[in-house]
């Protein structure tokens, strides 16, 4: 078995941008972490080797020649379980390679981490919220913030719970307050935009809640956005 990895990391991104074009999720060519595979040029496995074959692009002069390329080649052979196991190894990463654009952006309609989590806030993003939602940032803070303020004063609380009727709770298995949606696999964030940056980091790379049952093909439409139930008048 021989694979180029120029090859599978162009395979990658075409299998990148194809998850993007079915499912209107954004993957940016970022989110590709090639470095680790930037001098291997090749793995090549039969039952008892391994071999490596890593290039590096130098530049050197010898005599009236430049030489632009070096190559080392690494055998392992001398150990049958050595060889197994980082076959093993190798086969794993592959499969991490092939699994990568699912790994690297949520189902669309999985919510299960705005329930369960409870992202903290700071003012920057209270006051997001508030001129996304038309309010003020102490109005904002009321009806959406519970208020705990971090010993450096930066995080000011976290987003409310609610129950199923929509009535405040402290259960922490409850869903964010801004989270519309309710039949399975149809959830998405209510304020998209203006979300908090807790939200923004929030990566799905490892996620252990993700909803394996939920299509990653077609487009996926989300709802109205969120909507103040009542506006007050208070300025901050
Ligand atoms: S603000 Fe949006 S993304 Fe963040 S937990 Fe709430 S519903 Fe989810
Ligand atoms: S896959 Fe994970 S990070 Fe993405 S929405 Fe689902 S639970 Fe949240």
């Amino acid at each position: 078995m021989q694979e180029t990895i120029d090859l599978i990391a162009h395979r990658e991104l075409r299998n990148l941008r194809r998850y993007t074009r079915e499912t209107g999720q954004p993957t940016t060519i970022g989110q590709l972490d090639l470095d680790p595979m930037t001098n291997v040029q090749s793995i090549e496995i039969d039952e008892e080797h391994i071999t490596v074959q890593y290039n590096k692009q130098t530049k050197r002069r010898y005599n009236a020649n430049e030489i632009t390329h070096k190559e080392w080649v690494y055998k392992y052979n001398d150990d049958a379980e050595f060889v197994d196991a980082v076959r093993r190894v190798i086969e794993l990463s592959r499969k991490h390679m092939y699994d990568l654009p699912q790994n690297l952006s949520c189902p669309p309609g999985c919510a299960e981490c705005c329930s369960g989590y409870e992202p903290f806030v700071n003012r920057g993003d209270v006051q997001r919220i508030a001129d996304h939602l038309g309010m003020t940032y102490d109005e904002a803070m009321a009806e959406y913030v519970v208020a705990r303020e971090s010993a450096d004063g930066f995080v000011v609380g976290w987003l409310r719970k609610v129950d199923e009727e929509g009535a405040r709770s402290e259960e922490a298995e409850h869903k964010c307050v801004f989270l519309m949606g309710s039949r399975s696999g149809r959830h998405y964030c209510g304020i998209y935009e203006a979300r908090p940056s807790d939200c923004r980091e929030f990566t799905p790379v490892g996620c252990e809640d993700v909803d394996w049952s939920l299509p990653r093909h077609g487009q996926y439409k989300t709802g109205k956005p969120f909507a103040p139930k009542r506006r007050r008048s208070a300025k901050s």
